[in-house]
């Protein structure tokens, strides 16, 4: 079922602003496995029938051991991979190829050199003919919404790696997402800039309410983002715990880092590192 996407956002944008737009469909993991051919010919199960439903607007966290499977399954959600067996669906939309619908930030910001931040966070909305003004002005809210006003003209090169993945954050929520796949995407900043994008993040995705999947090595990462947190076992990866986190019910919804030191979120994450198997 395909859907008027252009014309949904615009009727969103008039109610929220020019973020992305919340999620309206549930994503889905129907028996997904998945397995691939290594260049020995060896084939290497990366994951085994995953099943997982996940509620339009939800924060899911994915934890588990260094090649068990999350980056696949990340693929298979973005739609990158057709997996083995099994499938991916967003609503009753089975996933079949990458969409501005569903957007992927890697650990790395990849930005096109050669444009300026304005331009990155652009090019997105320009390739799908959204008109000149409203893409001019959709980039200068998200800039604003990631702290890098200032820097619209820049070049990548002359930014920080912190300033880079927030600049690649606005340009993936300038297409519009409803659901928002990121791939360790603070993993190789160091802690007080990733303390900062965490409550970014947070704060963009509580306005937005965007579906966000989002894999980290971090168990307290994890747990202060997600409403949801899962464990996968190694390879082939298995959801092995797939723990609730309902802080705010506890702590109501504006509280920040203070509340990694509450006993309430000290008990979950100690859990969550319990089921995590080191291989
Ligand atoms: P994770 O993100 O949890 O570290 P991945 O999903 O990247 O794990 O990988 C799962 C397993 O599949 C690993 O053993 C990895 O080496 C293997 N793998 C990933 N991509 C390929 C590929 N293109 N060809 C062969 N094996 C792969
Ligand atoms: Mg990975």
């Amino acid at each position: 079922m395909s859907r008027p996407a252009e014309h949904i956002d615009d009727a969103t944008t008039a109610q929220r602003g020019p973020g992305s737009t919340a999620s309206t469909q549930e994503l889905l993991l129907d028996g997904v496995s998945h397995h691939y051919v290594a260049g020995s010919g060896n084939i290497v199960h990366a994951v085994a029938e995953a099943t997982l439903r996940i509620p339009a607007g939800q924060f899911v966290c994915v934890v588990g051991p260094s090649g068990c499977g999350k980056t696949t399954l990340l693929k298979v959600l973005a739609g990158f991979l057709s997996p083995s067996s099994g499938e991916a669906r967003y609503g009753d939309d089975v996933i079949s190829g990458p969409s501005y619908q569903r957007g992927v930030v890697f650990q790395q910001a990849n930005l096109y050199p050669w444009l300026s931040i304005r331009g990155n966070v652009e090019l997105g909305p320009r390739f799908r003919g959204v008109p000149r003004k409203e893409r001019a002005e959709r980039a200068e809210r998200l800039l604003e919404m990631v702290g890098l006003p200032q820097f619209a003209d820049a070049k990548p090169y002359e930014l920080s790696g912190g300033m880079q993945q927030r600049a690649q954050i606005a340009r993936v929520l300038a297409n519009q997402p409803e659901v928002v796949l990121m791939d360790e995407p603070f993993g190789a900043l160091d802690a007080l800039t990733r303390e900062r994008l965490q409550a970014d993040l947070l704060r963009i995705q509580r306005q937005r309410r965007q579906t966000v999947f989002f894999i980290t090595h971090s168990v307290e990462e994890a747990v202060f983002l997600g409403d949801r947190v899962l464990v996968m076992s190694p390879r082939p990866g298995r959801i092995v715990l797939d723990e609730p986190v309902d802080l705010a019910a506890t702590y109501g919804p504006e509280v920040g880092v203070e509340m990694k030191s509450t006993p309430e979120f000290i008990e979950i994450r100690d859990r969550v590192a319990g089921a995590i198997q080191i291989v």
